[in-house]
């Protein structure tokens, strides 16, 4: 498979090219040149087939040419070696629980795909990588963890000082190796805009051999698509279902629609916003106006610029129309957020965080309004899942005052509260952080 560059300057580059870039030289997303079509009889009968195989199934046609089978399928099996439970919550609503990982956030299996990949591309490479990202909480702490030790690649990672949570700030403050966390004084568009400098500034670039971590690296991208089959294998409805997730880039929503359109039964896509709202304003009036990020309390997703949505407008072949019909995006607020956690919790005693929450409420409201859409007592109701992204324990203080109970911690991350935080502080400034960069010894 070869990608090509969303700005349409750059020259198509391989699956590995694409992974060890991040970005297109002429500063576009890149995206697949075709989409794969899975077959019926493996959509059929996915309910055959291993965790193991759906990965390799799923993930070979996009890494084909630049990594053998067997080297594929380890990395596959070492990303996905923890469960993906589809829950139930309620008669008609289902959780997948995407926060089984080794850092309680979805984004562990991006970030563990992604760091397989580039460890096996510098097999026999004398420069070091160096992993730039920047983090509104959740990719920081899984980024930190998957490259852990990575022989070859340096990870630095930049995060909004006293914006996220007190579990997220150990996960990627408190590993040291290879892994360097610089606390930006300053919001997460502050950390993404320095990190988009830094791409661009071409001293840095021949200092260090730099790539991205975020969702744009496909590598990062498009394991997410198995998330989506994973559901559909423990889908037991007759309909397909109704698909609610929390967003904030907008990569992983991205990769649940590549599925669909590769063949994956989905009835409709539901894009859960918090007040970081420039999608579906979109929606709305047809106007794509970026905005400051907001904080709230499912900071993962307080993106002002959702770096991803320009993929999702490719998918469609830039017709909003047909977007449309296969995508909602609702902006919901921080009360109606812990309203939803508190409610939840009393009716069917499920644990929501606030990205899982905001991601409830918005099916929840979707689905009374398709019920009554089209009323007709004979078919079955729709069902819907809601993608639970992370592990209430890293959000205690709201989830513990809503729900009036203690949240345990899961023994993978007790660990933590016994070690040192180490990190660097730093003004929000590119000229700042270059200086830094400059005098560090490679
Ligand atoms: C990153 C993250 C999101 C948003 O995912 P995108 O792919 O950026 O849309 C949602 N919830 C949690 C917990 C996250 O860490």
């Amino acid at each position: 498979m070869n990608y090509y560059s969303l700005n349409k300057i750059s020259a198509s580059a391989t699956f590995e090219e694409a992974t060890v870039k991040g970005q297109a030289p002429d500063k576009g997303l890149y995206f697949p040149e075709s989409i794969p079509a899975l077959s019926k009889d493996f959509i059929t009968n996915i309910q055959s087939y291993s965790k193991e195989e759906i990965g390799f199934t799923v993930m070979k046609p996009f890494v084909g040419g630049s990594i053998p089978d067997d080297v594929l399928q380890h990395i596959v099996n070492e990303t996905i070696n923890f469960d993906f439970p589809l829950v139930k919550v309620s008669d008609t609503i289902y959780s997948l629980e995407l926060f089984h990982g080794p850092t309680l956030a979805f984004k562990d299996v991006g970030a563990r795909f992604m760091s397989r990949c580039l460890g096996y591309f510098n097999r026999n490479k004398n420069q070091k990588t160096t992993v730039l990202v920047a983090t509104s909480g959740d990719t920081g702490g899984a980024v930190a963890n998957g490259f852990l030790g990575v022989e070859g690649v340096d990870v630095i990672i930049l995060y909004p000082s006293k914006k996220v949570s007190p579990v997220q700030e150990l996960q990627l403050t408190t590993l040291g190796k290879n892994i360097t966390a610089i606390e930006i004084t300053g919001s997460f568009d502050d950390c993404q805009s320095i990190v988009k400098q830094a791409f661009a500034d071409a001293e840095l670039n021949n200092k260090y051999s730099l790539t991205s971590a975020n969702s744009i690296n496909v590598a990062r991208w498009l394991p997410q698509q198995l998330y989506y089959f994973y559901a559909y294998q423990q889908w037991q409805q007759e309909k397909p279902p109704i698909i609610s997730v929390p967003s904030g880039n907008f990569g992983n929503i991205c990769a649940g629609i590549l599925a669909n359109i590769s063949g994956l039964p989905v009835k409709h896509f539901i894009a859960a916003c918090n007040a970081n709202d420039v999608v579906p304003e979109f929606l709305k009036t047809g106007n794509y106006q970026p905005k400051q990020s907001i904080a709230t309390i499912s900071n993962a997703m307080d993106v002002g610029n959702p770096s991803n949505f320009i993929r999702i407008l490719e998918l469609f072949h830039q017709k909003t129309d047909d977007l449309k019909s296969q995508l909602s995006s609702v902006s919901i607020d921080d009360v109606t957020t812990e309203e939803t956690i508190k409610d939840i919790f009393k009716k069917y005693n499920y644990v929501l965080d606030p990205h899982g929450a905001v991601a409830y409420y918005a099916l929840k409201e979707y689905m009374e309004w398709d019920n009554n859409e089209f009323d007709n007592s004979t078919l079955p109701k729709p069902a819907g899942i809601f993608l639970e992204t992370a592990h209430p324990v890293k959000f205690p203080e709201i989830v513990e005052a809503v729900t009036a109970q203690k949240i345990e911690a899961p023994e993978s991350v007790e660990y933590l509260f016994d070690r040192k935080k180490l990190s660097i502080e730093m003004q929000p400034s590119f000229a700042a952080f270059k200086e830094w960069m400059m005098s560090k010894n490679v």
